[in-house]
């Protein structure tokens, strides 16, 4: 993989100052892990625009990478920090499983600066942006204690510029974790539900799904789908379709998925 240095010390850079400016160092500071590691932001061409997988430069184009360009996905592009790995495998891992929030918050920044440069290259204003976080259930949140997610989809929209929406809320059934990966698209089919109280207008003109993690893709599939059924693309002619992205910290790589959308 070739190195991003620059854009990797800027990152860092903005990691270091969002944590002594108003983050404190109450968890492991996301800038040392990342300094103390041979982890470096990805290039964007690493990554397959359309689905998010591992696919190396040259091996996409608009129309996606051998894993996706055969299948219908949900969303139009995925944007991502790199692979569920190293550094930043742990780093979900404490977010998720220690309730490290501020952890969340920071490498929610450097999700939405990816988001940033994503939006500046398709001429799309935050300000008419987004972002949704996937939902956990009540009852995971009771569990867990922390919505790790909407840490990082706050992080996200904070440094991007776009609006944070809990657009969407969850029913309360197995955890993906628990469940093979050929039973995953139906363990989440219809748990998400718009919650209409948040739909406020203007609507925006771009939607951007974020999770943690994707692994098959289905999870962010269906709240995508949830989405678009109830914005459906002829429900506001005047301003256009509204557009739906999906974005996560990190991707993983599944042998034996069928495909980004399964
Ligand atoms: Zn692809």
């Amino acid at each position: 993989m070739k190195l991003d240095r620059p854009t990797m010390s800027r990152l860092t850079a903005a990691a270091v100052e969002i944590e002594r400016s108003w983050l404190g160092f109450s968890c492991p500071p996301l800038s040392e892990r990342l300094r103390m590691s041979p982890w470096s932001l990805e290039e964007r061409a690493a990554a397959c625009a359309r689905c998010g997988a591992t696919s190396g430069p040259n091996a996409s184009d608009g129309e996606g990478c051998a894993a996706c360009r055969d299948h219908k996905l949900p969303w139009e592009h995925f944007v991502r920090l790199g692979e569920y790995e190293g550094v930043l495998g742990e780093i979900v891992r404490d977010i998720k499983f220690k309730r490290f929030r501020t952890l969340g918050l920071a490498i929610g920044q450097c999700l939405g600066d990816r988001l940033l440069t994503a939006f500046e290259s398709a001429s799309i204003d935050p300000q008419t942006v987004w972002i949704v976080p996937v939902p956990m259930s009540r009852r995971r949140f009771v569990e867990r204690g922390v919505d790790h997610t909407a840490c990082i989809a706050r992080g996200a929209s904070k440094s991007c510029g776009a609006a944070f929406a809990r657009l969407l809320a969850r029913s309360h059934g197995s955890t993906q974790l628990a469940v093979v990966p050929s039973d995953r698209s139906r363990n989440v089919s219809g748990v998400f539900r718009v919650r209409n109280r948040v739909v406020r207008r203007p609507h925006p003109r771009l939607i951007v799904v974020l999770d943690d993690v994707r692994t098959t893709g289905s999870t962010l599939a269906a709240a995508c789908r949830a989405i678009r059924k109830s914005f459906p693309r002829q429900q506001v002619p005047l301003e256009g379709p509204i557009r739906i992205w999906s974005a996560a910290v990190a991707v993983a790589s599944l042998s034996n998925s069928r495909g980004p959308g399964s």
